[in-house]
């Protein structure tokens, strides 16, 4: 229940300076956020390798106001392949943007995003390494499909995400998977309306399965972006089933959730990638993660009465 009402309150200006001011907040967002610059967050990189993980790096940013705010954030993104490419880790540290960053709101904004995520790419591309482009609101889907579909023409490793909670992701599996796309798969992390997504979380967890299913038999490349651990269970049968080695998925859970789970699927020989945020602008990113669950909240609010 509390889900909604804390995605409602990340839209919030006056929350949001609040939040951001409050000096409990830091430790708290800490537990996600793997720093605020690149320079802080390569030894994290370099030590989740040495664990045999893998990694997508997001830099923190989302629904910028200007063309100029859109290459800032581009311009980030590129000096992360410029750090990334001395750890000579190749498609195992892969970056995940988000395309509202890139200017896709904005009057235009589908042909500025397309222009500034493939620099992105093209960048990426040249260290070895793939980008994969996540999901946002249910309004972003068309054009973000459509932006993925015109990068992979020169790009075809580039990732798209497909969230379970909409009516519409089974028909995008099925399109993407005889693509043979590169996909993540998660539940979704928006607030979104009854007309267009599931609001049960059990009609989210089925939708996931039936949708997963798909990813597994088809001819593309399933990520598997979840810490459910029945979701986890499901997908190494339906792996099994489809005839798919360990190799030819993988696990991906967020940094700082779920920490065993990600290592002993790696020590079971699974592939499993971490995704790693890392700048200053945390707010929406980590009010997602308070929403998710409710004993996130409690923990943050434990922090600020302790105080
Ligand atoms: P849940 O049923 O929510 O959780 C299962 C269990 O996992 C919980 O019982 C708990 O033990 C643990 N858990 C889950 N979330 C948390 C948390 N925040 N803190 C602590 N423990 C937790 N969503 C998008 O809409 N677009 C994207 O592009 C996108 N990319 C993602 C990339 C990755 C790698 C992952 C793992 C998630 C991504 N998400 C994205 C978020 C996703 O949509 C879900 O909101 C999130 O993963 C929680 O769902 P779950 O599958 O883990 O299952």
């Amino acid at each position: 229940m509390l889900g909604p009402v804390i995605l409602a309150a990340s839209r919030s200006g006056s929350l949001r300076r609040a939040v951001s001011a409050a000096p409990v907040t830091k430790p708290v967002v800490d537990r996600f956020i793997a720093g605020e610059s690149v320079e802080e967050t390569t030894p994290v990189v370099r030590s989740m390798a040495a664990r045999g993980l893998e990694v997508t790096l997001d830099v923190l940013g989302e629904d910028v106001t200007d063309p100029a705010e859109a290459l800032r954030a581009r311009d980030a993104y590129l000096r992360l392949v410029e750090a990334l490419e001395p750890l000579d880790l190749g498609p195992r540290a892969e970056m995940s943007v988000k395309l509202s960053s890139f200017g896709q709101a904005l009057p235009g904004g589908h042909d500025l995003a397309l222009k500034n995520v493939t620099a992105v790419v093209e960048a990426a591309d040249a260290i070895g390494t793939t980008v994969t482009l996540d999901m946002e609101d249910h309004t972003t889907v068309d054009s973000t499909l459509a932006i993925h579909a015109e990068v992979r023409r020169d790009y075809p490793l580039t990732g798209a995400v497909v969230q379970s909670y909409l009516f519409r992701t089974e028909d995008d599996c099925r399109a993407l998977a005889d693509a043979g796309a590169r996909v993540r798969l998660v539940k979704g992390a928006y607030k979104e309306p009854a007309s267009v997504a599931y609001q049960d979380k059990a009609d989210v967890d089925k939708a996931y399965i039936r949708s997963l299913r798909i990813l597994m038999e088809g001819a593309g490349y399933p990520m598997v972006g979840t810490h459910d651990p029945r979701i986890v269970a499901i997908a190494q049968d339906l792996a099994y089933r489809a005839g798919r080695k360990p190799d030819a998925y993988e696990f991906q859970m967020l940094y700082g959730i779920r920490e065993a789970e990600q290592a002993r699927l790696a020590a079971e020989g699974h592939r499993v990638r971490v995704y790693i945020a890392y700048g200053t602008d945390w707010y929406g990113y980590f009010m997602r993660r308070l929403a998710e669950r409710p004993a996130n909240l409690a923990f943050f609010l434990r922090s600020v009465v302790s105080r």
